[in-house]
Parts: C-alpha cells; sequence; structure tokens
C-alpha cells in the first residue's frame, strides 16, 4: 500500500458529490467521523446510503468533492489501497471456499505468511464466535452464520474502516436482534471504526453512537440517538424517528421557542424547532405514544375513532379529523370505532416544524 491508513484519527467527507447522469444521488456531503466511533447512515430508500458507503470504500467513484484519512486524500485510491472491510446485505460470500477459505481471502490476496494467517483467521473465528465451523462451506451454514462470515473476512485484514450495508436485511426478525448486538459486540472489541447503512431506525437507535440521516442525497441531521429521537430538527428527521401523526397547519402565536397553531381550528401548542413567524405554514409532530383522549377540547384535536387495538396495558387507535387527517394515538380504556373523543398531547411532546424543502 502506498500510505499507512491504519492510524488515524478521523474520517472526512469534503462536499462529496455523486451524480448519475442528471441525477444528484449525493450533493455536497460534509462529514467528520472520529476514531472508533459506531456511525450510522439512515434515510429512506433511494436518500443516498449506499453511494455513500460506495464512494468511501471506492466501489464508486465521486464526481466532486474529496474523501481524507487525517491528511491521506483517499478518493483518489483504489479499494483496494484503501483496504476498508466491507460488508453487504447479500454476504457475498465465495461459495466454493470453506468459511476459513473465505475468511482468509484478503489475507492471501495481501500475502500474508500462511502461519500468520491461520492465527488471524483463528482469532477472526472467535471472534464472530464460529469456532469449530471453519471446514464448512457457505451453503452448510444458517443466514445468520454466513453473516458471521462475511463480519469475520470483512475485519480480518484489521480495516482503518469497517464499512456494512444492510447487513441484517436478509435475517428473520429474531436473528436480527441477535446479530445486531453481535456487531456492536464485535465493534467494542476490535475498536473498530464503522459506518453502518440501515433504513431501519430502531437499528440506527439502539447500534450508532451518531446517525446521519439523509435525504434526497443531502445530510439532513448528523447527531446522537438521543438528539435525533428528542430533537428532531426538521420534518422529515421527526418522520423517521417515530412522529407519525403530522398535522399541517398555521402558525397563530409564537413565544419563546414555542408556538401555537391552528389546526383545522384547534389551537395546538408546541416546540418550535424551526424558525416559523406568525401566519406561516406549520407541521405539528407527535408521537403516537404521546396522543391520548383527552377529558375536555382545550389543547385538543376533535376527530372520530376508526380502530382501537387491545394491546394489553391500553389501546392503540387510528382516528380522523373532519377535515380527513389521520392520527395515530393511545388509550388507556375501550373507545368504540366511530365515537367522536378528543386527542390530546403535551406540549413538551409536540414538536412544531416549517413545511418540508
Ligand atoms: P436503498 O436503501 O434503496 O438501497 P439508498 O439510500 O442506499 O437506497 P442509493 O442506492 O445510494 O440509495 O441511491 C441513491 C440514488 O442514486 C437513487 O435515486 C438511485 O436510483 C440512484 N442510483 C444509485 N446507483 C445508481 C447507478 N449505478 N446508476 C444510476 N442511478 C443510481
Amino acid at each position: 500500500m502506498a500510505i499507512a491508513l491504519s492510524q488515524f484519527n478521523e474520517v472526512r467527507l469534503d462536499r462529496v458529490s455523486r451524480e448519475f447522469g442528471s441525477l444528484n444521488a449525493l450533493r455536497d456531503v460534509n462529514l467528520t467521523i472520529k476514531r472508533g466511533e459506531f456511525i450510522a447512515l439512515l434515510g429512506p430508500s433511494g436518500c443516498g446510503k449506499s453511494t455513500t458507503l460506495n464512494c468511501i470504500a471506492g466501489l464508486l467513484p465521486v464526481t466532486g468533492g474529496s474523501i481524507w484519512l487525517d491528511k491521506n486524500r483517499v478518493d483518489t485510491l483504489k479499494p483496494e489501497e484503501r483496504g476498508f472491510g466491507m460488508v453487504f446485505q447479500n454476504y457475498a460470500l465465495f461459495p466454493h471456499l470453506n468459511v476459513r477459505q473465505n475468511i482468509g481471502f484478503g489475507l492471501k490476496m495481501r500475502g500474508t505468511a500462511k502461519a500468520e494467517m491461520e492465527r488471524k483467521v483463528d482469532e477472526a473465528l472467535s471472534l464472530v464466535r464460529l469456532q469449530g465451523q471453519g471446514h464448512k462451506l457457505p451453503g452448510q451454514l444458517s443466514g445468520g452464520q454466513q453473516q458471521r462470515v462475511a463480519i469475520a473476512r470483512a475485519i480480518v485484514i484489521e480495516p482503518p474502516l469497517v464499512l456494512m450495508d444492510e447487513p441484517l436485511s436478509n435475517l428473520d426478525a429474531k436473528l436480527r436482534l441477535e446479530m445486531r448486538a453481535e456487531i456492536r459486540r464485535i465493534h467494542n472489541e476490535l475498536g473498530a471504526t464503522t459506518i453502518y447503512v440501515t433504513h431501519d431506525q430502531d437499528e440506527a437507535l439502539s447500534l450508532a453512537d451518531r446517525i446521519v440521516v439523509l435525504r434526497d442525497g443531502i445530510v439532513r441531521q448528523v447527531g446522537t440517538p438521543k438528539e435525533l429521537y428528542e430533537a428532531p430538527a426538521h420534518l422529515d428527521v421527526a418522520d423517521f424517528m417515530g412522529f407519525r401523526n403530522k398535522l399541517k397547519g398555521k402558525v397563530i402565536a409564537t413565544d419563546k421557542g414555542r408556538a401555537i397553531v391552528d389546526v383545522e381550528g384547534a389551537k395546538i401548542g408546541g416546540v418550535m424547532r424551526e424558525p416559523l413567524s406568525i401566519g406561516a405554514a406549520a407541521y405539528v409532530a407527535i408521537r403516537p405514544d404521546d396522543l391520548f383522549v383527552a377529558e375536555s377540547g382545550e389543547n385538543a384535536l376533535a376527530v372520530i375513532v376508526d380502530t382501537a387495538e387491545y394491546r394489553g396495558r391500553e389501546f392503540v387507535g387510528t382516528a380522523h379529523t373532519k377535515g380527513g387527517l389521520e392520527l395515530v394515538f393511545r388509550s388507556s380504556h375501550a373507545v368504540e370505532p366511530g365515537t367522536a373523543v378528543q386527542l390530546r398531547a403535551g406540549e413538551e411532546n409536540t414538536l412544531v416544524f416549517a413545511e418540508p424543502i
């Protein structure tokens, strides 16, 4: 390798763009990742997550901007010169090579001596808890075990960066949870720096030190899981963080970071997350968990209940307003479909956003 990349303090994307013809898949993406961080790239399908990862890996050239490991520019290097570990959704194992050979492949390519290779493969097998499975072919393993082999293969070369693209998507729900914990354990044990693509906010919230939310090739917000969960900066980020109720209205008053929004004639107060002036169109965003059947009509929305499902401790309901807004709410008691009720959330749990871009 031309330069030693294994020691570094940070990875930096500097105004990275990627165009496909007239499509701007990434636009001026700026991002700094510290050594040892676990970063999740989160966003809806087509927002540019895989393109970002592939540009970092070198599988796709950038069409603008640059990528750096400290003072070393890496976007001009070939993928093998960057030497980052990659884990794909479909595992991408060699079907005719056994587990040991799959894991050792990258070391062999690098001309690692046999004894050292065997030792490193043993270590990797043990890290992903596949001791005793080394002689098997990928076809003889379960999906979860194949994913462990793919992870071992990525990390055995001791890469400066581990890049994972939706690695759990092909696993069933139970295994996904198990492997999620495993991926974080492996990251911690290795002291790795990991960039992880997902469209699943639970995965991002539970795994990452910081989450990067993308939309239409633009970074919308970067923050810790807590920051994003509690204080999404835009409506689309809030949507990803579980604010399913998004009610369009008009700002009628503002005061000290709070706004009152007229939604179909109801006055709904909330925390202003973007600057808004009186008269502006706005969205009120509320999580279903925070929206309850209210005793009075004050600060509440009048709705007709559509459904109410028993969920053990409480009921989860859907309802609509006379203007056709659809809502999801909670209730501690049974509510009959067809009845008129008032729904209210605490002001601290109600966020107010500008119209989406
Ligand atoms: P998904 O979760 O569906 O994989 P993503 O967020 O990873 O989505 P990308 O795969 O990065 O999204 O795609 C971003 C945009 O770039 C999309 O509009 C996609 O159609 C487009 N795109 C990606 N690869 C190519 C390509 N090779 N040629 C043309 N357009 C592409």
